[in-house]
């Protein structure tokens, strides 16, 4: 794979999966590098299960051990003029971390215990423990009605059968809500074709802190969010918006408030035109930012510094 080079346009990308890039063919060594050399200033990487955080962590850590002047980055590393360690440091300044429980019918089920793992991981993270970095918010955690058994989330209907497990679900998020408050960290909020339960569960828990990944409701449902605070961030998937949905969709890349929006990728999915279809990294986020830009009739380099501020107000330098 090719490195995309990008002209130091400080694209953050506030939610990917770092860890899922190597099965997905990428050099994961690689991509950090290339993030580094661009001077990406920030790239979240965001959990998905209770005590997967020092998993990442060795996977991203492994990875910058393999930057180096010998093999497939030797081109790359000496063409910048730079030493692999200061490339190294760099990479590792940009990544930061959530901790969260994704609502996966099996932590559903599990939730107490699932919380008291999730509880324990970011307690050790923000005291510093086994070398583990301060978490910068609790996600991503919410709802997920999307049922697509050979998607990416393999979700079944059938897991969902009783009622019992939509309310198991909403507790789910709602203690990752409480947890947030105990800890004073924003939440990232995963939604999908849930918006009353993801709603009602806020509303319900009266904490207002953080953000709503992957944004993919209409603008009535931003209004809503943005009213009680919620930073609303815009994914690849905006790209590739029906023709008869572009209008709408044009109307709420508009209707973000500049200080609310943020953008993201959540690679390897959903990569945005021309990559559509491809596996995703945070490399290919210029392309969205290219895309929300044009259409907020802003340049590029004008909409990286305010999701930039955005994601420093949000989540700390
Ligand atoms: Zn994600």
């Amino acid at each position: 794979m090719h490195p995309i080079r990008y002209n130091n346009l400080m694209f953050t990308d506030t939610h990917c999966h770092l860890s899922y890039l190597s099965e997905r063919g990428f050099d994961l060594s690689a991509v950090l590098a290339e993030l580094a050399l661009s001077h990406v200033p920030c790239v979240i990487d965001a959990g998905t299960k209770a005590g997967d955080l020092s998993e990442r962590i060795a996977l991203i850590t492994d990875a910058l051990s393999r930057i180096s002047t010998n093999g497939t980055l030797s081109d790359m590393i000496s063409a910048s003029g730079r030493s692999p360690e200061d490339i190294k440091k760099e990479a590792l300044a940009l990544i930061r971390y959530t901790a969260g429980i994704w609502p996966d019918p099996d932590a559903i089920k599990d939730r107490e215990a699932q919380i008291k793992t999730l509880r324990s991981v970011v307690e050790r993270s923000l005291k510093g423990e086994d070398g583990l970095p301060s978490v910068c918010c609790i996600g991503e955690c919410g709802h997920d009605h999307h049922w697509n058994i050979a998607g990416a989330d393999h979700r079944d209907e059938a897991d969902f059968a009783s009622a019992a497990m939509f309310n198991a679900e909403s507790e789910l998020f709602e203690m990752q809500i409480e947890l947030a408050r105990e800890f004073n960290l924003p939440v990232m909020v995963h939604t999908r074709d849930a918006f009353e339960y993801s709603y009602d569960s806020i509303k319900n828990m009266g904490y207002n802190n953080g953000e709503i990944h992957c944004f993919s409701y209409s603008i009535e449902e931003a209004r809503k969010f943005l009213d009680l605070g919620w930073y609303i961030a815009l994914g690849g998937g905006v790209t590739y918006t029906k023709k008869s949905k572009q209008e709408a969709m044009d109307t709420l890349i508009r209707y973000i408030p500049d200080d609310m929006l943020l953008l993201e990728t959540d690679a390897p999915y959903l990569a945005p035109v021309p990559e559509r279809g491809k596996p995703n990294s945070p490399l290919l986020i210029k392309h969205t930012y290219a895309y929300i830009a044009e259409r907020r009739g802003i340049t590029p380099e004008k909409l990286a510094e305010l999701v930039l501020t955005n994601t420093r107000h949000l989540y700390g330098n």
